[in-house]
């Protein structure tokens, strides 16, 4: 499989490449060449899998050439041998037709760690090939940091820094990070918000000098490809399970960087049968405000009951975009820079276009209370707020009634005990056993200035082989 950029200017990669890379030279994203598609008869043919067979066969076309089949079988069962529910990703009902897929049953609780599981692995292995060793640097306000240095703390080619705004994360999320002890993982605290954690990070990318070129920076955040591709499985896992390939499926994703609900469209083309895509945001709803009328501006960052989808900009739609301009970049790269300007729009007929598949709904924090009240009085099912925005926008949007609806469960409810507490709902959400003392564990992290020097420096005497 070859990898192209989305803005044009980057040489094609094969999956190892990209995997490593990221962010393609020209700025842009990477994207496969072409889909693999399947016909009905092959998706029947699918039906019935265990969920870590569906997702080695899912996956390998996406890696084929750059790994043996059978080294990456053996990746893909220990990622997913390591989730606490024998189903990987269960799925709840909630009414005739209506459905949650739980995807936080990994060791963080999150979805993410669908995909962060693996990469540590692959990582792992492709340097273990090459000799080399890598920095993974990421700033992360809760879920990615604990996901990536999960995926990341056995991997013995790897070091991995993430930076955290000191003090304004959760506390369970803050612990899910700092009470992993492994040499090859730095917790900072970073005495700043989380935008300066993030602009730190982009400069670091942007000149890696200070680490004497003896050692370079991976990205594990959402644009790194592997990402999707771990995702999309789950979508023909939900279908397979509820009548697919005969039957539509409609989907509800609560969407930050757009990376998720990404991997549910690239499924669709792949020959799943999807009605509906809706996208669920919170108060940051950049991607509402462009689905439902054709506005794309980003805003001003609102902090919310939901912190997984706290952003401003959704950096996978550029992904989306390169198909809307039916895969030109010059249409993707004009766009882009018109919305640096200001708002933008797109030509009336690609929208429709986007729009014929995707929906969308913005739900603010009282509203995301109510929900996991409601869901809580009618089913007896306790929701974490990001997966009740996805509930209350698939009620909000949904097109046909007879088409089953799956709202992707993001994350447990025991990552966010204060919207559970604000709901009014009189439960609490236990951590599952693997965490039931993550209160009492030791935590390790260095709290440093906001300056990136100091950081940098940090970084320089702290990684694997650095002679300090
Ligand atoms: C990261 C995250 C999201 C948003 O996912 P994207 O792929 O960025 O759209 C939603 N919910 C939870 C709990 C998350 O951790």
């Amino acid at each position: 499989m070859r990898y192209i950029s989305t803005r044009g200017k980057a040489p094609a990669l094969d999956f190892e490449d990209v995997l490593l890379t990221g962010l393609a030279t020209d700025g842009g994203l990477y994207v496969p060449e072409t889909l693999p598609r399947y016909t009905p008869e092959e998706l029947m043919a699918l039906r019935g899998l265990p969920y870590d067979e569906l997702a080695c066969r899912v996956m390998f076309p996406f890696v084929e050439g750059s790994i043996p089949e059978s080294d990456f079988r053996a990746m893909v069962q220990e990622t997913y041998a390591g989730f606490t529910h024998r189903a990987v990703a269960p799925m709840v009902q909630l009414d005739a037709n209506e459905w949650v897929m739980e995807l936080f049953r990994g060791p963080t609780l999150a979805f993410k760690d669908f995909a962060l599981q693996l990469l540590g692995r692959l990582l792992d292995y492709f340097l273990e090939k090459r000799n080399q060793h890598v920095v993974i640097l990421g700033a992360t306000s809760g879920d990615t940091g604990s996901a990536a240095i999960e995926g990341c703390r056995h991997s013995s080619h790897v070091d991995i820094f993430i930076l955290h705004p000191h003090e304004r994360v959760s506390e369970v999320q803050r612990r899910q990070m700092t009470t992993v002890h492994s040499d090859n993982v730095h917790n900072i605290a970073v005495t700043g918000n989380f935008d300066d954690c993030q602009k730190m990070v982009k400069a670091s990318f942007g000149d890696q000098s200070f680490l004497g070129g003896k050692t370079s920076l991976v990205a594990v955040n959402s644009i790194n490809w592997a990402r999707i591709m771990a995702q999309i499985v789950y979508y023909i896992y939900a279908s397979l399970a509820l009548g697919g390939p005969h039957r539509s499926l409609a989907f509800s994703v609560p969407t930050g960087n757009f990376g998720d609900i990404f991997a549910g469209y690239l499924a669709r083309n792949m020959g799943l049968p999807v009605q509906q895509l809706v996208v669920a945001t919170n108060q940051n709803d950049i991607l509402h405000r462009f689905i439902s009328e054709n506005q794309y501006q980003p805003g001003k960052l609102q902090h919310t009951l939901s912190p997984s989808m706290d952003i401003t900009i959704s950096s996978n739609f550029e992904r989306l975009l390169f198909d809307l301009y039916g895969r030109d970049s010059s249409g993707v790269v004009d766009f882009l820079e018109a919305a640096s300007q200001g708002a933008v729009q797109l030509e009336e007929t690609r929208w429709r276009g986007a729009r014929r598949l995707f929906d969308s709904y913005t739900v603010n924090d009282q509203r995301t209370c109510e929900v996991i009240g409601e869901v809580y009085g009618e089913a007896g099912y306790l929701l974490d707020p990001h997966t009740a925005i996805g509930v209350e926008s698939a009620r909000r949007c949904r097109r046909d009634v007879t088409v089953p609806m799956v709202t992707m469960g993001t994350a447990h409810p025991a990552k966010f005990p204060d919207a559970v507490s604000r709901s009014g709902v009189d439960v609490e959400a236990g951590l599952p056993e693997h965490l039931s003392d993550l209160m009492e564990r030791e935590e390790r992290f260095t709290v440093l200035n906001n300056d990136l020097a100091e950081i940098q420096d940090f970084m320089a005497r702290n990684w694997k082989f650095a002679e300090n």
